[in-house]
């Protein structure tokens, strides 16, 4: 494929790997799909495409868990906790090492703003390999005193297995680290399934962890679309699938996982509530919500979507976020000042459109941006997008519309607001701006999410656990949790 379309800001470092070819990464191997079938990935901002990429079917899936399975049994198995933790260091440092060119391939393949990219997706990456870097040496089991004469019984950390890791495209080079790093701690291999919108970034870690010295077979990555995933997810030689993307699809992994009883983690969508009280310093308020919602474009699973307002802060508090979207600089990812990118897809826009259309359909009241930003291309571009709704029951206030599309409504009491926060399917994530910290506690405790941000929105630590309850999902990632999630517990009976 020609390199003709690829926009002019690129380094050639990115604008080399971005031209291909785009192979799939199988027992340390670029390998064609095993039919020769390829996929196109596009660049957001200007709906032109980047290069062509090997879509894996399952023959590949095959051939990349049996990859997975033999660096398990052999050089990655045998290695000491301590070697697997400097590998694991070494992959930190090849991504800071290759920081720039990361940060511009993530910026094409999603349309996220450079700027963003490099000091989020590509930093918070190494700092995730860092932190789990330091947990294989610290993976002891216990001596467990069982009530027995003449036994000793002690526990194993072992690996799970293979694990097969599908990730979305919102985040991809990150949520490629959220896998990875605790299934490489662990001791786990794996096989990496990048969105079909984005598989650049999964690619290049791929090549880092090779020449980062992690051993052929331990990090596949398997390009293609949801058939892929699929492939992986109803492969025998899978111990434990990890999922991050919709709430139906993963309803359709964890029925799968169920039936062939593989341990399985799913991150999934949301609609967090965010809370404004009455007290609430507004500045940082209106700050924090405009961050939290028109961050990446509103494409995060846990975007403050939905707003609650104490009602005598209302008017102004909607005013002032107006006013923010009203000036926001929307633009390419790679342009200069873009503060929002575009959304990732055609499909994406039509589907952030028409919850637009249903929002005003359904009786919601339009008060910034809802439209095509001036100027904005041929790329998947919609303006910052501000309801007010008075019912809770419409579509634009319940379900997930992962776009720059924010719901605000009025409320009085905290029990009230608790109560419609939690009426919702989701649980991901839910805010709170006060400067009362009993009613902080309170609303910390009362609101039925994973996770629960007072006077900030959505800050993210490889340390701190991250995951939802209800329809957002099961298990967490980060920290020891995330690791647990690749172990299994063995016990073992000695007579002595
Ligand atoms: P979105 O609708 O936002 O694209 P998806 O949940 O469809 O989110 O996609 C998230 C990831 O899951 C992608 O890597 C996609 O290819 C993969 N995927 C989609 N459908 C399936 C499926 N049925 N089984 C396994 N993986 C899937
Ligand atoms: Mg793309």
């Amino acid at each position: 494929m020609s390199t003709a379309t690829l926009p002019d800001e690129l380094s050639p470092a990115a604008r080399e790997f971005a031209a291909g070819p785009h192979r799939l990464l199988i027992g340390g191997e670029p390998v064609a799909a095993a039919d020769g079938a390829t996929l196109t990935t596009v660049d957001p901002s200007t709906a032109r495409p980047i290069a062509e990429f090997a879509h894996a079917g399952p023959a590949d899936a095959d051939a990349a868990v049996a990859a997975a399975r033999a660096a398990l049994d052999g050089d990655w198995g045998a290695l000491t906790p301590a070697a697997r933790g400097d590998l694991i260091h070494r992959l930190a440092e090849a991504v800071e090492a290759n920081a720039a060119e990361l940060a511009e391939l993530e910026s094409l393949d999603t349309g996220k703003p450079l700027k963003l990219a490099r000091i989020v997706d590509v930093a918070k990456t190494a700092e995730h390999l860092r932190y789990y870097a330091g947990w294989p040496t610290k993976l002891t089991g216990e001596v467990i005193p069982v009530s027995q004469p003449g036994v000793h019984v002690y526990s194993r950390r072992e690996p799970v297995g293979v694990c097969a890791q599908i990730i979305p495209w919102n985040f991809p080079l990150l949520m490629a680290a959220w896998k990875i790093a605790p299934a490489l701690a662990a001791g786990a291999t794996t096989v990496l399934k990048p969105a079909e919108q984005t598989p650049l970034t999964a690619l290049r870690l791929g090549q880092l962890a090779l020449e980062a010295g992690i051993p052929p077979g331990v990090v596949n990555v398997l390009t293609g679309d949801g058939a892929t995933g699929a492939a992986l997810v109803d492969h025998p030689g899978v111990a434990k699938i990890a999922f991050t993307g919709s709430t139906a699809v993963g309803r359709e992994i964890g029925a799968a996982a169920g039936r062939s009883l593989k341990r399985v983690t799913l991150e999934l969508g949301g609609k967090s509530a965010n809370v404004i009280l009455p007290d609430a310093d507004l500045d940082t308020a209106v700050k924090g919500s405009f961050q939290g919602i028109y961050y990446n474009t509103g494409q995060a699973c846990n975007a403050a979507s939905r707003l609650f307002v104490a009602a005598d802060r209302f008017d102004e508090v909607v005013s002032r976020l107006a006013e923010s979207a009203g000036r926001a600089r929307v633009g390419a990812g790679l342009a200069e000042g873009t503060q929002l990118g575009p959304l990732i897809s055609a499909e994406q826009e039509e589907r952030v459109r028409g919850y637009i259309d249903s929002g005003r359909r359904d009786g919601a009241e339009l008060v910034a941006g809802g439209g095509t930003p001036e100027g904005a291309g041929d790329g998947y571009f919609v303006e910052p997008t501000l309801f007010t709704a008075a019912a809770d029951d419409i579509a634009i206030a319940r379900e997930e519309i992962f776009g720059p599309v924010l719901v605000a409504s009025p409320f009085e009491s905290l029990e009230e607001v608790a109560a419609r926060a939690n009426a919702g399917e989701y649980g991901l994530a839910a805010g709170v701006w006060t400067r009362d910290v009993g009613n902080a506690h309170r609303l910390a405790a009362l609101l039925q999410a994973g996770n629960v941000y007072v006077n900030t929105w959505g800050p993210s630590d490889a340390a701190a656990p991250f995951g939802g309850v209800k329809a957002s999902g099961i298990g967490r990632e980060h920290g020891r949790p995330g690791l647990e999630a690749y172990l299994e517990d063995k016990t073992v009976w000695i007579a002595l």
